[in-house]
């Protein structure tokens, strides 16, 4: 890690600049309305020209708003800087044009950043999550952390609260748990989080980054110029690679977190004990009990792994070990992330809507001994071999469903080939029915029936809850 000062972001004015809004929608229309209440020169650029783009328009451009709908494309005249919803792929030429008209490129977690702390409001620091996976429960389980710990503070970013409500809101924070994808990051370039985590990085949305290489690049962006502590997976080699390349405050230090015993400078796992070996005092002899594992919920290892990040953030920001219990105490996970449905005969039933990744499904797999797996669907580019090399033994069988099943059912063949499969070619609202009733038949008791597809949703639900919800509905109807 280098160290390098850090100049406190600079208070713009914005009377008369004239900005542009590049997307409609849920960050685009809040940054509009901040930035002209500020005295902007406004105009929103949209691809889409459809009635929920004219409507959201309207109330714009009732406001004194410009909106452009149906070209994305054009950079407008006079553009001193553009405020991008993050999803804007970087090669659009837009962007192409506004670079090379010198024009700065902000997403909405820059534009937040940079809004902080102005009115005369004392600015909470940040504390920052980013990874393939994971992201989301870990900052949840952090704000609890947090919030048992007496602090203000509030879960933001790609979930729950936005950032620019967070930031000029009403509500006063002394802390921010901030989830943030890779699209946010890679439009944040003066971000400087109080500390930050990379859970893991496995590939994806390599379409959107251009390479691996890329999309790390842009997930390191969350240690830059932290102040603290730059908290990395033990057991993800890259991620403590991109700690090193960071450019950081002086002082700021490593931490690692491990389902193992911890080294100094790590949190870890001892005989059951979550324990912290950087936060406390003598790290060479000393370590901290923090919480029990059954006090994560659920407590399969990659969850425990979320724990462990949220409590180095946690403890970074001074947080007593105590807090980290009780707040890993009272964090309840989000649905279809590995959700309990029911036991039916001795099988338990477990949604896991939202493993819609091969790295996420391989952790959920990872979670249990002998499984009934029910996957496909939308696999997005990725490639099945290692998640089913690496899961084969604990198949009691598999369910196929989805447009792209068949990549799932030739990884089985090559690498679990005594593994029974079942491949359902219906895509039609009583497949989830017919799925869950063919994993019935295939599980033994003691056995669980996993829905963790590894892939999206889309060819046969409107998003994973959908889909997470189709898998509960059949298992009650199974259960009756
Ligand atoms: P994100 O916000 O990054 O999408 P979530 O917390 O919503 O992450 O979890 C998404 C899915 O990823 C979960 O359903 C689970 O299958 C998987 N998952 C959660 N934590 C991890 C982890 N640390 N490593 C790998 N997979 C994980």
């Amino acid at each position: 890690m280098g160290s390098r000062k850090v100049t406190s972001s600079e208070l713009l004015d914005w009377q008369g600049k004239h900005v542009t809004v590049a997307g409609l929608g849920v960050s685009g229309i809040p940054a509009a309305k901040v930035l002209h209440a500020r005295g902007a020169v406004v105009t929103v650029v949209n691809d889409g020209d459809d009635a929920r783009a004219r409507e959201q328009a309207a109330e714009l451009e009732a406001l004194g708003v410009t909106v452009r709908l149906g070209d994305g494309a054009t950079l407008p005249e006079g553009t001193e800087l553009i405020v991008t919803a993050p999803g804007w792929k970087p090669d659009k030429p837009l962007f192409t044009a506004a670079r090379e008209a010198g024009v700065e490129i902000w997403g909405d977690v820059e534009l937040a950043w940079r809004l902080r702390g102005l009115d005369g409001r004392k600015a909470a620091p940040w504390l920052a999550i980013t990874g393939t996976n994971g992201k989301t429960t870990t900052t949840q389980m952090l704000a609890s952390i947090l919030k048992a710990a007496g602090l203000r503070t509030a879960a933001v970013g790609n979930i729950g609260v936005s950032l620019l409500d967070a930031v000029l809101g009403e509500e006063r924070y002394d802390i921010l748990a901030v989830e943030l994808s890779s699209y946010q990051l890679h439009w944040a370039p003066s971000l400087r989080a109080h500390s930050a985590a990379v859970l893991n990085l496995a590939p994806d949305h390599l379409d959107w980054h251009g390479s691996m290489e890329a999309y790390a690049r842009d997930k390191g962006r969350v240690y830059e110029g932290n102040r603290v502590a730059c908290v990395y997976n033990v057991a993800d080699k890259a991620t403590e690679d991109l700690v090193r390349e960071a450019d950081v405050e002086e002082g700021c230090r490593a931490i690692g977190f491990t389902l193992g015993a911890p080294g100094p400078s790590q949190l870890g796992v001892v005989d059951g004990i979550l324990v912290d070996r950087a936060f406390v005092e003598n790290r060479q002899k000393n370590a901290q009990e923090l919480a029990e594992i059954s006090d994560v919920d659920p407590p399969a290892p990659h969850n425990i792994a979320n724990a462990l990040a949220a409590a180095a953030l946690a403890r970074a920001f001074g947080v007593p070990a105590k807090a980290v219990r009780d707040g890993l105490r009272a964090f309840t996970p989000d649905a279809h992330r590995i959700a309990h449905v029911a036991d039916v005969d001795g099988v338990a039933y477990v949604d896991d809507s939202k493993a819609t990744n091969t790295h996420a499904a391989e952790a959920s797999l990872a979670a249990y001994e002998s499984i009934v797996w029910i996957a496909g669907g939308l696999a997005k580019g990725a490639t099945f071999d290692e998640l089913v090399a690496k899961s084969a033994k604990r198949l009691r069988g598999a369910v196929l469903i989805g447009a792209d099943r068949a990549l799932i059912r030739e990884a089985l063949a090559r690498h679990a080939p005594e593994v029974p499969v079942v491949d359902l070619d219906r895509t039609d609202t009583g497949a989830m029915l017919q799925a869950v009733t063919e994993a019935k038949r295939l599980a033994r008791p003691g056995d669980t029936v996993l829905l963790a597809p590894a892939c999206a949703s889309m060819d046969m639900f409107t998003n994973y809850n959908k889909r997470g919800d189709a898998f509960a509905e059949a298992v009650r109807e199974l259960g009756s």
